[in-house]
């Protein structure tokens, strides 16, 4: 058996302890004598599961009592829409900083159900770097205001968190969440698509401070609405069962190796292996902003789309797979999530090193 390291953007590569773990559980989970995947998500068994993961993501977060952890459905694209639907509903404002094309995705969906505005964007540097915001640069009186924490497309990462004052504050943490310690008291409400760093797709893990319930919008459909998620511990309806268990092994992983501080050393190793290989040469560029850097998706171009095809196809057939940059931006990008050994970002850079000797520039 032959693994490739997968650069994939998501869905992306999983702990290899994670998966060798869930197949040895396959077929009898814990004497159970079935698969986790065919057990009813009501079972004592099952139920076991769940808060344990809810548990374990506390612990490895450290997310405090105040704030509800929730297992939902529908990728980060459906909490666009369930943002809104149950948070703006005083003012009916919301402030979106625009990021990039998840950011810019959030807004137009918020603009459906109240005054949504761009308080900021860096779409003048073709977001190349994260915007700067103050304070001042949102409207005093808005319900949220919404970020983007890194930008899984273009490779940048808010290198702070954004002070907005009493307004509660929003993060779509989809491609970094887990990737290195964060203040949770700092927002509002958190989400995150699970297919990043976490878990399989299919799951979506919403963090939202307890005051925040209770304020959605009378037409909320009942699956988005956070309160009667919380209220039902997440099973108002079947859970993403499988997703959930898968997670919790992921959890259970990251303490293993010493928890987010632990994660976050290994994740800078890997990111500056990169970063200082692309610094140190001229013929691959990185577009984007130092201090915007992302330390999970690594953007960089030849300048020459035919040797940026090449350079993808020629990487596969080395076992490097999935390079190839967002339709959007074109060039390359290395999702180098958690899951990604050091030793994959060494392949690539030793093959990135041999590639630029074998295909001198016109
Ligand atoms: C992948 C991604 C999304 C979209 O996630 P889905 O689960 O496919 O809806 C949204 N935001 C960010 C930051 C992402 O990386």
């Amino acid at each position: 058996m032959k693994r490739v390291y997968n650069f994939s953007a998501g869905p992306s590569m999983l702990p290899k302890e994670v998966l060798e773990r869930a197949a040895a559980e396959m077929l009898d989970y814990e004497g159970s004598g079935t698969s986790v995947m065919e057990m009813s998500h009501r079972s004592p068994v099952y139920d076991k599961i769940i808060k344990d993961a809810e548990a374990l993501l506390r612990q490895v977060m450290g997310i405090p009592d105040t704030y509800k952890v929730l297992f939902l459905q529908g990728g980060a694209s459906t909490q666009f829409a369930a943002v809104p639907l149950n948070l703006m509903n005083g003012s009916k404002k919301a402030d979106y900083v625009l990021s990039g094309q998840f950011s810019t995705k959030a807004w137009q969906e918020a603009k459906k159900y109240g005054d949504a505005v761009a308080a900021a964007s860096s779409k003048d540097v073709n977001f190349s770097a994260v915007p700067k915001v103050k304070r001042e640069d949102f409207r005093a009186d808005a319900d949220y205001v919404h970020i983007c924490m890194n930008n899984t497309i273009y490779g940048t990462k808010f290198p702070y968190i954004p002070d907005t004052g009493e307004i509660p504050l929003v993060a779509d943490m989809s491609s970094c969440i887990l990737s290195e310690p964060v203040d949770v008291t700092r927002f509002g409400l958190i989400y995150a698509g699970a297919q990043k760093n976490m878990a399989p797709a299919g799951l979506t893990v919403v963090i939202v401070k307890e005051e925040l319930l209770s304020k959605a919008r009378a037409e909320t459909p009942t699956m988005l609405d956070y309160k009667v998620m919380a209220d039902n511990g997440s099973m108002y309806n079947t859970p993403p069962t499988y997703c959930i268990y898968i997670a919790k092994l992921v959890y259970e992983w990251i303490l293993g190796l010493g928890g987010l501080k632990a994660m976050q050393a290994r994740n800078e190793k890997k990111a500056a292996l990169l970063y200082d290989y692309l610094d140190g040469q001229s013929y691959y560029r990185a577009p984007v902003d130092k201090e915007s850097r992302s330390l999970m998706n690594v953007t960089f171009v030849t300048g020459d789309a035919e040797l940026d095809k090449k350079f993808c196809a020629e990487a596969a057939e080395r076992g490097l797979v999935n390079l190839k940059g967002h339709r959007s931006v074109g060039g390359m990008r290395a999702s180098i999530y958690n899951a990604m050994p050091y030793e994959g970002v060494e392949a690539l850079v030793g093959f990135m090193e041999e590639f630029a000797k074998e295909n001198p520039k016109k």
